[in-house]
């Protein structure tokens, strides 16, 4: 028996044999060639192989999932059409005379290191991409047809170094019970798939495990990121109670989910989602969200060559809207710069990115790229609940400046005969410690404030969230900032505001009685985490949580918060 341990990537606990996915080793020679154009041809066929067979991919990943898997296939092709990419690949055969094998590994794997040494986690995870995508255009190049997951024949838990999009696309998702990964994070391609299917899955855990022979039991707990190899039966009982325990509690309490979360002594809290696309805002429906508390408009903008232009965002927001109904949709403007480049905007290198240009900063500079975004979300607003909030807002001016441009927006958009919604309510995120210190002023100028505790607990705690060294500071249950949850709430009340929380912390079951007890209008989570928070908030009485939080909150450290609150759980 052989215990190993991982990052919990996606809840759930599994039992099966081990199917072992390995890719074949590609051996690639660098050779010097004498008929450039010949290769320049060759490679010139393999990037539209390779673009077919992206497309057929494509295809079937659409027929087969709702999740993001497919618009993952759309990026994959962009990087094979990316012309500094190709120039690149172009130059190494025609100028310097390499085969064409060689000359693409080098160009993609150059891009894909890149990628792997920003600090952005979303960035890291697209390094598997670009490998996938060379991987690809090599295997045609040589003539390989590549190993995939079509021999898995048996329900298994599948053990990979990382699999890619393509891997995963081919793979019959009713024959595996769990994923193990060696390498990846909380968002690599894995972990997002494991959560679309709600399948059990550990990543990062270490190279170790693909020395586990084929077809040895494996249990896996992907709630504590533990794999177990060769289990002994007492061992083998535990998981089994464990995975029952899992599924009844999870499938009561999706069962549950579309209730509404009503706290014992008869007070309903609105729960809602963090989305990131109209794949998300559906899953978020299905698992009970009565709106959304944060969309996240990066998508829009990523993984292209050019900045979205109006009337493609007007589609995809419709979208989003007409899926929501008349449920509240809160938009939050571009939050990009810093840490995540965009190559149609000059964004440049900086020394500190989480302190930098970015966000709001980026968009009042660029009043141009801002109000197509505003004009794109104001055009779509008629019918709806539409809500527009604004990121990373450090002082009083930027939200006036920025409310300058939204009235601005909105006169254009009235100008070219459009309606606009008679109401939409406008907030800004609270995730810098200034806004903290002057809630009551900015409680002046806005309908609402949404918490985000991810940037206000890195920000408090002078703890960049990447860095994993300094991870253990960046606990948001530390009383440091819940401490100023208090006051943003306290300020928000003085002016009859209300105040919502879009960070991790509002999904976390140790931190909602906590949150509930300093007041929380509304929580906003990922969609996963929603049945499991309504269930603990219709376990408290707000009267109890409001103690519990009075208590906690001149503890000296986030462990003390989080002890006391596992105490305290009702049940
Ligand atoms: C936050 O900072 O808490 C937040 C919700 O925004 P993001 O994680 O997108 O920075
Ligand atoms: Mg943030």
């Amino acid at each position: 028996m052989r215990k190993l341990k991982g990052i919990p990537a996606s809840p759930g606990v599994a039992n099966g044999p081990a199917y072992i996915f390995q890719d074949t080793e590609l051996t690639i020679e660098k050779k010097t060639i004498s008929d450039t154009s010949a290769e320049l041809k060759r490679f010139e066929e393999a990037t539209q192989s390779a673009l077919e067979q992206i497309k057929a991919i494509r295809e079937k990943a659409v027929s087969e999932t709702s999740s993001e898997e497919a618009s993952i296939f759309d990026a994959h092709a962009m990087f094979l059409q990316d012309p500094t990419l190709i120039d690149a690949i172009r130059q190494a055969i025609g100028n310097n005379a390499i085969n064409a094998e060689a000359a693409v590994n080098e160009a993609l794997e150059t891009h894909a290191q890149t990628l792997e040494s920003m600090e952005d986690e979303y960035f890291r995870a697209r390094a598997a991409d670009i490998r996938d995508v060379g991987r690809r255009v090599v295997c045609i190049l040589l003539g390989i047809d590549d190993v995939d997951l079509s021999s898995l024949d048996q329900p298994s838990i599948i053990i990979a170094r990382d699999l890619t999009p393509s891997d995963t696309v081919r793979l019959d998702k009713n024959l595996v019970l769990g994923f193990c990964t060696v390498e990846g994070g909380p968002t690599s391609h894995t972990a997002i798939l494991a959560k679309a299917l709600a399948l059990p899955a550990v990543v990062g855990a270490g190279s170790d495990v693909l020395n586990v022979p084929s077809s040895s039991l494996i249990l896996l707990d992907g709630q504590k990121g533990e794999i177990v190899v060769d289990p002994d039966e007492a061992l083998q009982l535990e998981f089994a109670e464990r995975k029952r325990e899992h599924e009844t509690r999870s499938s009561e309490e999706l069962e549950n989910a579309f209730n509404s979360a009503v706290t014992l002594d008869g007070f309903e809290i609105e729960v809602v989602a963090n989305v990131g696309n109209l794949q998300d805002a559906q899953m978020a429906l299905e698992r009970g969200a009565e709106g959304i508390g944060l969309l996240r408009t990066e998508f829009l903008y990523l993984d292209r060559a050019t900045a979205p232009d109006e009337a493609e965002q007007l589609t995809a927001y419709d979208q989003i809207l007409d899926l929501m109904g008349e449920r509240p949709v809160i938009v939050r403007t571009l939050d990009v710069g810093g840490d995540k480049e965009l190559p149609y905007l000059d964004l440049g290198q900086e020394a500190n990115p989480f302190l930098g240009w970015r966000a709001i900063r980026m968009c009042l500079d660029q009043p141009d790229l801002f109000k197509t975004q505003l004009r794109a979300l104001l055009r779509s607003s008629p019918g709806h609940d539409l809500r527009i909030m604004f990121p990373m807002i450090a002082t009083l001016e930027e939200v006036r400046r920025a409310k300058a441009l939204l009235d601005e927006s909105r006169d254009e958009v009235c100008a070219g005969g459009a309606a606009v919604a008679e109401s939409i309510q406008l907030g800004i995120m609270v995730e810098i410690p200034s806004v903290v210190v002057l809630a009551d002023q900015f409680a002046k100028e806005v309908d609402f404030f949404s918490i985000g505790t991810n940037d206000l607990t890195q920000y408090t705690m002078a703890a960049e969230r990447t860095n994993e060294k300094v991870a253990h500071l960046g606990d948001a249950c530390h009383p440091a900032v819940l401490q100023q949850i208090r006051s943003v709430l306290q300020a928000a009340q003085g002016e009859g505001i209300w105040v919502g929380l879009c960070g991790e912390l509002a999904g976390d079951p140790e931190a909602i009685p906590v949150l509930l007890g300093l007041g929380l209008d509304e929580f906003s989570m990922a969609p996963a985490s929603i049945p499991r928070a309504k269930t603990i908030l219709r376990r408290w009485s707000k009267a109890d949580a409001v103690k519990l939080a009075e208590e906690v909150l001149d503890f000296d450290s986030a462990e003390d918060v989080r002890d006391r609150v596992r105490t305290a759980q009702p049940k």
